[in-house]
């Protein structure tokens, strides 16, 4: 039953564009009424009809330690108890500070509200800090919704050499032409690309925005040519942004940059780093993160940044991290168990999926495999992914309502979730199959 699910849906959609505040949340790529969440505990979501659903979303990431974690809720309810918000420094902006530049090897990190607003900002301090003005960032790569980051360069049939000349086109109506040709686009896991947009435009760019390893475009893992390439463009004076606010504190506790041993000069965060309330930040170097206002020339500011509550539920799940460090080889474990069985279950009903997985991330492509680039995943059949998602959501697992994103899987997925997850899956391919 989705009967209230659908009154909200309609109910919204006169008071709010498109009845959401976030467009993914709204079904489009897979069709069909979002279910509205009443509720969340551990792994699970409840809908406003009551229906139990295994999420797979967490939140789109920040809920690695599962819904209403109690040392999470616990450190805001103590926050809670002292006020919400002040417009002054409170200690817990230092707690967190301290915790993530210890984990990051960042000396300094500057707190936002959101993922979107630590991009823009890092995007700006870079700029000051070269005295350049462009900036390059990788096709199906998303940094959140700053005008200059919304931009693709050209359609895919593009070669190399007229990329390079390629006007960058805006990829969301007003975005001015003129703030979008400041962004090059360049194709990820392309490094003979790379190199060549380095030759070429090198000593122009500020900065090269990364996602350290790609959720926004399904999940895509970077090859070792392809961080050599992004490396050498230190050389020629170009800043590094790791866009960590997907990878940070899930693919380890130091991140991507830690796991796959990057060397950004620029980290951004979100998601994970506000156990669910609204954070972001960017960190670098001391010498870099002086050039921030009050300090230096950057003016940035935020009236809720650093907010009391948001920064305890980003303490309390730091802390938890911290504390439990296995819980990284769990979800790893379980993220594992979870690619293994979908391949299988794929492989027996005659469906070809291709499975990137990282961590705990997770992306099922309905296509051949590998998929490394851009170009690779959308050659998924989406109509066929659409299906199967609903066929999961029937059978009681919320998957991620896109094939382009990656699930998050969270310490609270367990054996009973697992086996829920794989016997619905292996139906639902057996289903989509046979319509
Ligand atoms: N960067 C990356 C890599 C993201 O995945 C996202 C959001 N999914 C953002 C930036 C933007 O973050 P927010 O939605 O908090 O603005």
């Amino acid at each position: 039953m989705t009967e209230k699910s659908r009154w909200l849906y309609e109910t919204a959609q006169r008071v709010i564009p498109g009845g959401v505040n976030s467009p993914v949340r709204a079904f489009k790529s897979v069709g069909g009424s979002p279910r509205f969440i009443q509720s969340a505990f551990g792994a699970y979501l409840i809908d406003a009809d009551g229906n139990r659903l295994i999420d797979y979303i967490g939140s789109w990431g920040p809920m690695i330690l599962g819904h209403q974690h109690s040392h999470v809720l616990a450190s805001i309810q103590s926050a809670l108890t002292e006020g919400v918000s002040f417009g002054a420094p409170n200690a817990r902006e230092v707690e967190l500070a301290m915790m993530v530049t210890k984990l990051t090897g960042m000396e300094k990190v500057r707190f936002v509200s959101s993922g979107t607003e630590a991009t823009m900002s890092a995007l700006r301090l870079a700029r000051a800090v070269t005295g350049r003005d462009y900036i390059l960032k990788f096709r199906g790569n998303y940094h959140g919704h700053a005008d200059g980051l919304l931009v693709e360069a050209g359609s895919g049939l593009m070669t190399n050499e007229q990329k390079l000349q390629a006007r960058s086109a805006p990829s969301s109506a007003g975005v001015p032409q003129a703030y979008a040709g400041l962004t090059l686009v360049a194709d990820y896991n392309d490094p003979e690309g790379l190199a060549q947009l380095l030759r070429d435009r090198g000593n122009t760019l500020a900065a090269i925005i990364f996602e350290p390893v790609v959720g926004n475009a399904g999940v895509l893992i970077p090859t070792a040519e392809f961080i050599d390439v992004l490396h050498s463009a230190k050389e020629q004076g170009i800043l590094l942004i790791a866009d960590e606010v997907m990878t940070g504190f899930r693919l380890s506790p130091g991140g991507a940059t830690e796991r796959l041993g990057l060397k950004p000069d620029i980290i951004t965060w979100g998601k994970i780093i506000g156990g669910g309330l609204p954070v972001g930040a960017y960190g670098a170097s001391a010498e870099i993160m002086d050039f921030v206002s009050p300090m230096g020339p950057v003016y940035q500011a935020g009236t809720l940044s650093g907010n009391p509550l948001a920064m305890a539920a980003g303490i309390g799940t730091l802390q938890t991290l911290r504390d439990n460090p296995e819980i990284y080889e769990k979800i790893e474990d379980y993220t594992e168990r979870l690619e293994q069985g979908l391949l299988l279950a794929a492989a027996q009903a005659g469906i070809s999926v291709c499975v990137n997985r990282i961590g705990s991330m997770l992306t099922m492509f309905f296509t051949e495999g590998p998929v490394q680039t851009y170009q690779d995943a959308v050659r998924s059949d989406t109509r066929l992914f659409a299906q199967w998602f609903h066929e999961m959501l029937n059978r009681g697992v919320y998957w991620a309502p896109s094939q382009f994103e990656s699930i998050f899987v969270s310490a609270a997925h367990n054996e009973r979730t697992l086996e829920h997850t794989l016997q619905a899956a292996a139906s639902a391919f057996l289903t989509i199959k046979s319509q």
